[in-house]
């Protein structure tokens, strides 16, 4: 574990799952203190209860990233409580997947409003602060989806790669808060339960049953992220199954 004097007040939106809740587990074993909101609380009770019993640092807030009360809440507890967001990560999305041609429309408006407005959220929320210390770090989760196009996948793939375009701009306006993207493929979680094209959303998650990476591997390349000096900036890791195509 890290010294406490390089113990971070880590955000991670979408802990209550998948990527996010392998994120918050991850990065509180190395010594840091996380903060875990989504949804789901009664999830991220248990986490934190898990989490608090093996001696890590951990706490849990209800957050809804499409809404920006709920984000500058959830920035703004944090920054009461800790006097400062050391990191921000962006990783709550959903994917639920279908041909343009089936006109899901609400499904289209979710997937902008979860994965790229609340990443927006996030940033507006953190950045001030940030910027007033000179130092922070915002990542953000994007996807192999974020590098290529692929049917049925438009919108989603839409949202990453604008996610990657906002980092990239990010980046380019910031030199002292570092901008780090990371885009998993295939990843064991629950991305593909929710929403989409029945008979598409099955074929989906018949592959990632068959090649999926274990969310712990995306955690990880965060964690190298994180744990590099404040001069060092991890721009963009891709990590996925060898056998992905
Ligand atoms: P999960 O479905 O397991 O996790 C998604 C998380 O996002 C959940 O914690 C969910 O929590 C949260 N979430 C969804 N909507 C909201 C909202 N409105 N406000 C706050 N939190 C929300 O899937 P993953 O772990 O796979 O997804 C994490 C990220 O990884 C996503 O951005 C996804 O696009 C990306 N990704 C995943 C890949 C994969 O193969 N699994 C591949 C590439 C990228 P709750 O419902 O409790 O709010």
């Amino acid at each position: 574990a890290v010294p406490s004097t390089e113990r971070k007040v880590v955000l991670i939106t979408g802990a209550s799952s998948g990527i996010g809740e392998a994120t918050a587990r991850h990065l509180a074993a190395a010594g840091h203190h996380v903060v875990l909101g989504a949804r789901r609380t009664g999830r991220l009770a248990s986490i934190v209860e898990e989490l608090s019993a093996a001696g890590h640092s951990a706490e849990h807030t209800d957050l809804d990233v499409t809404d920006p009360g709920s984000v500058h809440a959830f920035v703004g507890g944090a920054l009461r409580r800790h006097g400062r967001v050391d990191v921000l990560v962006n990783n709550a999305g959903v994917m639920p997947l279908s041909p343009l041609a089936a006109l899901r429309v609400d499904e289209w408006n979710q997937m902008i409003d979860v994965n790229l407005r609340g990443v927006l959220h996030g940033i507006a929320a953190v950045l001030p602060s940030m910027r007033d210390r000179g130092s922070g770090h915002i990542v953000a989760v994007a996807s192999t989806a974020a590098h290529r196009v692929d049917p049925t996948a438009a919108v989603y793939c839409a949202t990453k790669y604008a996610v990657r375009a906002l980092a990239e701009g990010l980046r380019q306006e910031s030199t002292d808060v570092r901008v780090t993207v990371v885009s998993p493929g295939f990843t064991r979680s629950e991305l593909m339960d929710r929403g989409g094209d029945a008979e598409v959303q099955q074929a989906a998650r018949a592959v990632a049953e068959r090649i999926a990476i274990p969310a712990s591997a995306v955690a990880e390349a965060i964690g190298y992220a994180v744990a590099q000096p404040a001069g060092v900036d991890v721009n963009e890791i891709v990590v996925r199954p060898t056998v992905q195509g």
